[in-house]
């Protein structure tokens, strides 16, 4: 709509991409729009709209071919990503299935793992989803207290995670918890927990303030056997494979905020054009232009840094707190853009039959999710001044060894 502001965007530059665009539109359009109300009602979608998303090949767009995947590189990912928000729904939940789960298990399961999840996650016909959080932590994930205890045929897992995204419709978890409880170095493993087993049950999806129509619940471990083939890359390296994986995750939030302030600007300015006041369109005054223009300027710098970041993905050479930048700054921008996209509907805004008022809804949480936007200050802080003080440390030994000399 406004193109000619945008610096040209290679990461998306191929006729694949067009034409994944376009799928995206055709899908949200016919599988997805049509059931909104119904699973806002449900706080779940249908899983035919998941076997529906798979049969158009977008699930695990990313994946290799080798396991059912697309085989494409994460630009296309991304730019799913950002469509599916540009256009509103949340659901179902694509990229915590495709780009955050699969990968965990084509990065570190086994073959006979690949084999078994990713070929049924491509087709939609096994949903998986990721447990870290717990009614007692969520930012400190160094204390969680969900265990499974080394039976010798099998780990016996008990706990309880909370807020799990897509939890409720997901066939397996991808369950972080510790395998040498109650010793000194506790040892963070990740099992592969499927839903069938005695002892895993769910909550009902909560009821939330946005992101309605995909569900978010609690699940419960209670003496789950889980079979000793299901845990996920070594015993004890959990936490370093959920730090290795993060950025993704922060880098797919970054960009779920870019898509849905450029849906937002798109929508304000149709709705300002057509809306009038004081006998001219509300987009007539010089306060309107300005404020959807101020939106569109903080949407194209922070746009450049995470293309950047998608580049630097596909390089595997995005850090954590390039990961946390991105993530932080585009969901503050975001939730000023949709704030004051908002704003000038009017009290239509309020109104959830208004695309914006579901939108706003929706990027609330932006600010919460993978990671608060303060742990990612924190994160980023902490390099800051590490590497100020290794510099002075560094300094300090040159001056003496100068002396000494
Ligand atoms: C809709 C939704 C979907 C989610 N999906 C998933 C999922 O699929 N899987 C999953 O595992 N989790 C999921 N989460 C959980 C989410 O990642 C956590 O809610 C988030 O990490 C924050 O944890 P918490 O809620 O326990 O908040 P807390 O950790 O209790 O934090 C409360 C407040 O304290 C602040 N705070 C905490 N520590 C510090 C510090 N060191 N310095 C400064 N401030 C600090 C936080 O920033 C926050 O403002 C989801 C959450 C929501 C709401």
């Amino acid at each position: 709509m406004y193109a000619d502001l945008h610096i040209k965007r290679d990461v998306y530059d191929t006729e694949e991409h067009q034409m994944l665009r376009e799928t995206v539109r055709d899908y949200v359009n016919q599988h997805v729009l049509p059931y909104r109300e119904e699973w806002e009602e449900q706080s779940c979608c249908s899983r035919e709209a998941w076997l529906k998303a798979g049969e158009l090949g977008l699930l695990n767009i990313s994946s290799s071919e080798k396991y059912g995947g697309g085989g494409l590189d994460f630009s296309f990912s991304a730019l799913l990503i950002e469509e599916m928000s540009k256009m509103g729904p949340d659901s179902p939940g694509i990229s915590m299935h495709s780009d955050i789960v699969a990968p965990y298990i084509e990065q570190y399961g086994t073959e006979e793992q690949k084999m078994h999840y990713l070929p049924k996650m491509a087709s939609g016909e096994l949903i998986g989803s990721l447990g870290m959080t717990e009614p007692s932590t969520g930012s400190d994930l160094q204390a969680i207290k969900t265990n499974a205890v080394d039976k010798g045929d099998y780990w016996l897992l008990n706990g309880s995670k909370t807020f799990i995204t897509i939890g409720y419709s997901s066939d397996f978890t991808l369950v972080a918890c510790k395998t040498r409880p109650g010793t000194e170095k506790e040892g963070v493993s990740l099992l592969l927990v499927d839903a069938s087993l005695d002892g895993f049950t769910k909550g009902k999806p909560f009821k939330k303030l946005g992101l309605k129509t995909s569900d978010t619940c609690e699940l419960f471990f209670e003496d789950v056997k889980v079979p000793k083939n299901r845990l996920l890359g070594q015993e004890g390296m959990g936490f370093i494979m959920m730090m290795t994986e993060l950025p993704r995750e922060r880098l797919t939030i970054a960009l779920q905020a870019i898509g849905s302030a450029e849906g937002a600007i798109e929508e304000v300015i149709k709705y300002t054009s057509q809306r009038t006041a004081f006998k001219q369109p509300i987009a007539g005054f010089q306060n309107t232009q300005f404020k959807v223009t101020e939106a569109a300027m903080k949407l194209q710098l922070n746009q450049c840094f995470v293309d950047k970041c998608t580049q630097l993905l596909q390089e595997h050479k995005l850090t954590a707190e390039q990961a946390s930048i991105a993530k932080c700054t585009s969901t503050d921008m975001q939730f000023e853009v949709l704030d004051q996209c908002l704003q000038l509907h009017g009290g239509y805004g309020f109104m959830w039959e208004y695309q914006i008022c579901r939108m706003f809804a929706d990027s609330r949480v932006s600010r919460i999710y993978g990671g608060t936007n303060e742990i990612m200050k924190v994160m980023v802080s902490r390099k800051l001044f590490n590497d100020y003080y290794a510099e002075l440390k560094a300094k300090r030994k040159a001056r003496k060894m100068a002396m000494s000399n």
